[in-house]
């Protein structure tokens, strides 16, 4: 398969060019799981391991392949399989906060072109939720599609829908809207402009939003959720699902990112838009207007946010889920800042352990 149709483009073929006269190979990361992977590659498909010097140089769970990276590789042998050197530097991801209590962030899926963002028009059917998945799409560098599902389970009035995409387009500004119904085929026909050959697309909602029977509609037949079931442990079965990257028909890439029920935000104090300031762009110029420029939007004089809430213009409910995203924000931000400065107390423990060590020897 042409590097092309695998989503390869001019960046990565740069960032690949040093790498290229040593008689290495590219691949895209379709499996992730456990230290193993599963790459698609010009020659067809492998899998791959990690050198051992990449895990003794990767710092923390971000620097390690996730599915969608581009990776450098030694191509297999008789006797070895593929092995990862590098991963390509990534034109976006999508991350989330690792497991555990350190605050780590993990890429779930990266190089992502446009991201699908599913809802219900069903009971389901949230504003807010659909706030903090735009924050989410914003910071992963994909552009953002509104998806409402289930647009047939709105009988009755047409109303009903209209009312829901209007509500949706306030709240989700310039972001294109697409009700639809997993179980009609020809409703998916408004994706096709997305799913052009090479480009990747992946599906991000709630659980029970209908994300596995659209995946099944756009690969034309029913996907087997792979999943690993680990042995039964005295709280019963665990089932794992992993994520992974398909090849759609329509020569798009799909990938499918199960068990994303957790939503907790992940930005990036270094980046310099803060994907904030795209989702709630209203709020924000608001802002610029009040009278000071530390203005906490309280009872403070001249406050234009307070003004537009008062008037009508601003909803309260909008301002609040800003609000709340803000504070979760900063809150991620300080554990980040926390990390990173144990991270780097821990490094120089580490290093003045190893002088006082040589200067003994
Ligand atoms: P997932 O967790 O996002 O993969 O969603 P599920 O596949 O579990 O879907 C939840 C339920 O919604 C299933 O019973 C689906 O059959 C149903 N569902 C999904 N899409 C639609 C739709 O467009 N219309 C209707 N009526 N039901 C749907
Ligand atoms: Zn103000």
């Amino acid at each position: 398969m042409q590097l092309n149709n695998l989503g390869w483009s001019e960046s990565f073929a740069r960032s690949f060019e040093s790498y290229a006269s040593q008689g290495l190979s590219v691949g895209r990361v379709a499996l992730a799981h456990r230290g193993q992977y599963h790459l698609y590659t010009e020659t067809g498909e492998c899998s791959a391991a990690l050198t051992g010097k990449f895990r003794h140089l990767a710092k923390s769970t971000e620097d390690f392949p996730a599915v969608g990276d581009w990776v450098v590789i030694q191509p297999a042998t008789e006797t070895s399989q593929a092995l990862i050197e590098s991963v390509l530097p990534r034109r976006g991801k999508v991350s989330r906060q690792a497991a555990g209590s350190k605050s780590e962030a993990q890429v779930i899926a990266a190089n992502i072109a446009t991201l699908f963002l599913v809802s219900g028009l069903d009971h389901d059917f949230n504003l807010r939720r659909i706030e903090r998945y735009l924050v989410m799409a914003w910071q992963s560098g994909a552009t953002p599609v509104i998806l409402l599902n289930k647009a047939d389970l709105c009988e009755g009035p047409e109303e009903k829908v209209e009312e829901k995409i209007i509500a949706v387009e306030e709240i989700a500004i310039s972001v294109p809207i697409i009700p639809l119904s997993a179980l009609h085929q020809n409703s998916l026909d408004a994706l096709n402009p997305y799913l052009q050959p090479g480009k990747t697309v992946a599906l991000l909602g709630s659980s029970g939003v209908g994300k596995s029977p659209l995946t099944n509609k756009l690969i034309g037949h029913n996907v087997q959720p792979t999943q690993a079931v680990r042995a039964d442990d005295s709280r019963g079965r665990h089932t794992t699902t992993h994520r992974e990257m398909l090849k759609l028909p329509s020569g798009a890439l799909l990938i499918d990112m199960p068990g994303m029920r957790e939503l907790q935000l992940w930005t990036d104090p270094a980046q310099l838009d803060n994907p904030l300031d795209e989702t709630f762009s209203d709020i924000e110029s608001l802002a610029k207007q009040c009278r000071f420029r530390n203005c906490q939007h309280g009872p403070e004089p001249g406050c234009a946010i307070q003004a537009a809430l008062e008037d009508g213009t601003l909803c309260a409910k909008r301002f609040n889920s800003y609000q709340k995203l803000q504070r979760e924000q900063d809150y991620q931000h300080r554990r980040q800042d926390k990390q990173a400065q144990s991270n780097t107390k821990a490094r120089w423990k580490h290093i003045t352990k190893m002088v006082r060590q040589q200067q003994r020897d």
